[in-house]
Order: C-alpha cells, then structure tokens, then sequence
C-alpha cells in the first residue's frame, strides 16, 4: 500500500480485551523480562527502579522525576542509579565465585573494568571503590584512559590492563607503573610493539608484566563477528605469538609474560562461540606455559552480553546465556584444558563492561507533542461532488461490515472497500489537479479516506487470531501510526540505535495502568531524518512501531530509554548542536528515600558553540551592532532589541535542549 501518513496519530485499538491493569503495561514492554530485578511497575502505572536489584528498596521513577525537575533538572535527563551500578559488580564476582566452588576450580576471579564504556570521573571512581574488596581492576586502551586508570587505581593487587596501540611513551609509563607500585599489563597487541617494549625495558632497567593478545580462529556471530579470525584488527596470530616469546626470552623478559589475552567482540550473543574461544586459548596459553613462560593470568575479554529484549535467544538484541551460565563456562573450560595437562589453572580475568555499565543508566524524555490525523467524518458540504459521496458511502459500508448485526465481518469485503476508497482518493486527487475540486473539497476527500483506513484498522483488531489477513490491510495500522516529537537527540544520547540499529527497551515510565491506544514511533529534535527511534524490542525480534497513549492537554508523557549505561555517552555526538543531557546519580537511602550525590549539568549552547570554535562573547557583540545599526535605521525599536539581546544571552546560558 502506498498511503503517505502526514504524521498523525488516530485510535488504533491494541488489545480487545476490555480490562487493563499495570501487569499488562509491564508484559506489554517486556519489563518482567528485561528489566529484572532492577524495574518493575508500581499498581499506579508508575515504572519503580529497585536500585538493589531483590536486595530491598525501591523508589518511583515518576516521582523521582518530579522531584529533579523541582530542583531545576529539566528533561531529558540522564539518571545513573549507582546502587544499580555495584549490584552488578557484586553479581559478576558472585556468579564466578559459585561456579569456582561448584567446579572446585584451585584459581581465582580477578576482573577489571574496560573504561572505554563509560569514562565517566563518577562512574569509574565508583567501580575502583566499590571493586576495592575483589581487588577490581581497569582496563585502558589509550594513553588517555591510561591516565583515569593510573590516576584512579590505587590498590597494588588490581590489574591495570593496557591494550590499544601503544607507543614508547605508553609502554614507558607502563613500567614506571609497576615501580610506582601499580599493576600493569602491557598486553602484545601488534607484532611490532615487541621491539618497543623490549628497547623499553633495557632503557629503564625493569619490565612491566607482560600480556600477549592472541588472534583466535574461533568463528564469532553477530555485530562484532570480525574481531576474531585471521583479518581481525588486533592480536598476535600463532606464528606471531611464537616469534614473540622467543623474542621475550632473547631479551630476558620471558619471566614476565603472565597472561594470555583474548577478546572476541561486544555482546556475544551465543554461548557455543565463547565456547570455542574459551578452548582454544585454554589450548594455547598450555602451551605458552610449556614453552617456559611463567604465565598465571587468562584473560577472556569482553563480550558478556545484555539480554536487552529479555528473550533470552541467540538474537542480536539478546543472549541465550546468563551471567551465572557464562561464569560457569568460563570455569569449566579453563579447568578441562589445564587439569589434564597438570599445568596449574591460571586466575580468571574479563573484562566486561557492557554487562557491568549497562543496566544502571535511564535517560528520561519527554514528549513535545504528536502528529495528529484529522479524526472522524468531516460534515458534508452543500452539493457535494460524486467523489466525496463515493467516499462517505464507502465508510459507512466499512462501518457496517463490523456491526454487530451484518453477517460475520469479512475480510474479502474490507479489502474491497479499501480498494474502493484508493481508487476515489485517486480520483479525488485528479480532479483537484484539473480544478474540479475546490482546496476545502480535497482536504475533505483525504480526512474520509483516513476515516476509511481508521474503520478498516479497527476491524482488523477484532477478528479472531489466526484469520489471514492480507499484507496491504495489515499495513494500515502503520499507515495510522503517529509520530511523538521526542526531547532529545538519539545522536547525543543513543548513537548506536542510529549507528548500528541497535534495540534498547523504551517505554513510558506512566500510565502503564492504561491501555496504550496507539502506535507510535519517535522523531528527535535534530533536523536529520535519521534522528528518530524506529527500533523497539519484541521478544528476538524488532517492531517498527510501539504501543503509546494519546497525549493529555497540559499533562507530560514520559518517556524512558533503558539499559544505556554503556557506550552511549562517548559515543554520542554533536549533531545539530545537541549537547550532553544534565545527569544525577542517585543512591537509595534509609526509609524509602534517595540521595542526589552528584549532578552533573549538561551542555549549555554557549559550551557547544565553544566546542566549535566560535566565541559566545563574539557573537553576542556582533548581532548587538547589528541591532544598533537596525536602531539607527529605524527598523527596530530600541525595547525590542533589549528583548532580543535578553533571548540570545539566556539562551547562551541554557542546555541545548527545548524548555517547555
Ligand atoms: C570493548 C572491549 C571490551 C569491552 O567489551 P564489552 O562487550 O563491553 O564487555 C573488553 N576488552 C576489549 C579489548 C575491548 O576492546
């Protein structure tokens, strides 16, 4: 069907059933699967954050927003959960240390954070202090995240794990590290920092721990499927990993390779590649034991996935996997690769960050407004042209196939009558173009034929489940989709749904106790057509659109992107001037209340006005000579320019985003 939607809204019936409570809102968004144990609904509608996790506490995101908003936090608003944020550090190590103790495994857990996820000062400081009791390290992949990481990390037993390309200066800062009491781990990334490293440590006189990063020929799935194998970016293949240790051993630093790194990609979605990965580096680092490197670390990487559909498949959106299930792999593969061979197992490190950082960001929006179809059946005029009454009977007719006294609804008749109205929508059309048909006339020619399009959809909803119905009839309720003007840019705030279409959970945090009456999808405030959310989660798979309520004169509508924490904020840009959101961190405190620890304000127009090189100040000036010379001339009177000059300097001052 080709139908253009001038971006309306109209009712569209989701479910037939006629009672609605907020249990159906959490299954209909899928909050039971995704979000456990850390979102739930309230009886009232409300999205509740339970900050730790089915530890106790809760607190109501809407009130919680009403309450920032009190304090001057406007939307869109980042909210970090740091309760969230531990709760998941606490479940990775208590997911390996069980499979430790199930497996009888003689080795430790010892894992560290890749701060390329979330750079963020409060993030990270968080994480190296609530990590302190594991021993929690960081991991940097540049000479920047270097710095957080040597800065940050304070404890002698943490690792500080340098991978990234790196240059004399970084390899150089590694081994001054270790003198400085830090544990670094320069992991081998390229063939060629080996000389680097080795000339390194002959010009200071001691090494950093060694790591090497071996190129895998495990077959990897999904998005970041070609970070492993042959043509993969990083790591050593084997004749490399050889050449490598014969090199260390020449230079008299064998001593100091430890571990064997591996990485095979974000958000493994499918448990049987880790598998592979996990064997066959289990495979070479006995090997590298054997060949006389005292080893005593393996790290797997990243990869540990978010199950953000909660379908719990092998689908991009999702994993087949549980944290506790990755663990247990972990820890059974390592030992059935070391314990018949009687090498000692090593300790076990990840370097997870998704499934860290994940859960414990919400970005909040709110709704600017709708697109509405014109609704109903227009009045007819006087006299009016065959055309439109062709149209008027066709919508009665619709109306009259679903009446409760016509024989059973038939399918075979609705696809008639929608041909029909096409077929006299086209004529309309035509004699418009030929002067037949007055401007009033056309617009009453396509509101009858929404009208039209309307019934027809609102038949479909109650046919019984399994009537075939054709792909043309059941496009039509996309066709009356509508269009929500969200506050926000998806390329500041959610990149990678733009990106690589990536799929966060998105609902309203409201009215989850009211039957969402429409569909829907969001438009952002850029001037770019690719600035919308078109993506939303469906149980493996993805929908175009989603169940949304109409909007209520002087009431906000809600809106909230789940499971951001990682990537998003770095990766976000400055597309059309959008800056950063404001953000909180929030703690839960005694008695069902909460904490603002931190507020981090958002870019003001003048900060990204900065960040291009332009001079607020400058700018400022010059529209003021401007109005001076509009004075002079007479165009502008002198209180008009105040006003004007009163816009431009609140505006410098202000976020990038609207304010109601
Ligand atoms: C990106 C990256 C990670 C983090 O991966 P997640 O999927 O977020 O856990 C870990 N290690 C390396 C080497 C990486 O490049």
């Amino acid at each position: 069907m080709v139908l253009a939607n001038p971006s309306g809204t109209a009712a569209a019936p989701i479910a037939s059933r006629s009672t609605w409570s907020a249990s159906d809102g959490a299954a209909l968004y899928g909050l039971d699967r995704w979000g456990d144990p850390y979102f739930s609904v309230s009886p009232r509608g409300h999205v509740m954050v339970q900050p730790r996790g089915d530890r106790g506490g809760a607190l109501d995101l809407v009130e919680l927003v009403q309450e920032l908003q009190g304090r001057d936090l406007s939307l869109p608003l980042l909210i970090r959960f740091d309760d969230i944020l531990e709760d998941r550090l606490e479940r990775l190590h208590t997911a390996f240390e069980r499979a430790i103790a199930q497996y009888g495994y003689a080795g430790r857990y010892q894992g560290v954070f890749p701060v390329k996820c979330n750079q963020q000062r409060h993030v990270v400081e968080q994480l190296v202090e609530t990590g302190k009791r594991w021993h929690f390290g960081l991991e940097a992949g540049s000479k920047a995240e270097l710095l957080i990481a040597l800065s940050l990390l304070e404890d002698p037993e943490a690792l500080l794990i340098c991978n990234g390309y790196k240059d004399c200066r970084y390899i150089e800062t590694a081994i001054l590290a270790r003198r400085l009491g830090r544990k670094p781990v320069v992991v081998i990334e390229q063939a060629d920092e080996v000389p680097r490293i080795i000339a390194a440590s002959r010009d200071l006189g001691g090494a950093p721990l060694i790591g090497i990063r071996a190129k895998l020929s495990s077959r990897s799935t999904g998005r970041w499927g070609s970070s492993v194998g042959d043509r993969a970016k990083f790591g050593l293949s084997i004749p490399d990993v050889l050449a490598t240790v014969e090199a260390l051993r020449q230079a008299d630093l064998l001593d100091d390779l430890r571990l064997l790194h591996f990485h095979i990609g974000s958000q493994i979605n499918d448990i049987a590649v880790l598998k592979d990965a996990l064997q066959e580096a289990g495979q070479i680092y006995g090997e590298l034991t054997r060949l006389g490197a005292p080893m005593g670390y393996l790290d797997v990487g990243g990869g540990l996935g978010i199950d953000y559909d909660g379908s719990r498949t092998a689908s991009a959106a999702s994993t087949n996997y549980s944290l506790q299930n990755y663990a247990n792999d972990v820890v059974a593969t390592v030992r059935e690769c070391c314990e018949p061979h009687g090498i000692a197992v090593p300790t076990l490190v990840s370097e997870s960050g998704r499934a860290i950082a994940s859960h414990f960001s919400v970005l909040v929006f709110d709704v600017l407004g709708a697109g509405a179809l014109p609704g109903g059946v227009p009045a007819a005029g006087i006299d009016e042209p065959l055309i439109l009454r062709n149209l008027r009977d066709t919508q009665a007719a619709i109306v009259a196939n679903g009446d409760a006294a016509a024989a059973a609804p038939s399918v075979e008749r609705l696809q008639e009558a929608w041909n029909d109205a096409l077929k006299f929508k086209d004529d309309a059309l035509a004699a418009f173009r030929l002067g037949y048909l007055s401007l009033p006339e056309r617009a009453r020619a396509e509101q009858l034929t929404w009208a039209c399009c309307q019934a027809i959809a609102s038949q479909l909803e109650t046919m019984p489940a399994g009537t075939a119905i054709p792909e043309e009839l059941k496009a039509l309720a996309a066709a009356l989709a509508g269009t929500y003007y969200a506050n926000l840019s998806v390329f500041r705030s959610a990149p990678d749904t733009w990106a690589i279409d990536q799929l966060f959970p998105v609902l309203p945090i409201h009215r989850l106790d009211e039957r969402p009456s429409r569909l829907g999808s969001f438009a952002d405030l850029t001037c770019d057509s690719d600035g919308k959310l078109a993506r939303f989660i469906d149980r493996g798979q993805a929908k175009p659109l989603l169940e949304l309520h109409p909007l209520r004169d002087g009431e906000p509508y809600w809106i909230g992107l789940f499971l951001a924490g990682a990537y998003q904020e770095v990766m976000g840009n400055l597309h059309n001037l959008f800056g950063s959101t404001n953000a909180v961190h929030i703690r839960l405190a005694d008695g069902g209340r909460y904490r603002v620890e931190h507020v981090v304000r958002g870019d003001t127009n003048a900060d990204v006005l900065e960040a291009m090189e332009h001079d607020p100040a400058q700018l400022l000036e010059r529209l003021r000579l401007a109005s001076e010379t509009a004075i002079a001339r007479g165009s502008l009177a002198i209180s008009d320019a105040r006003r004007l000059m009163a816009h431009l300097k609140a505006s410098l001052e202000q976020t990038t985003y609207l304010e109601g």
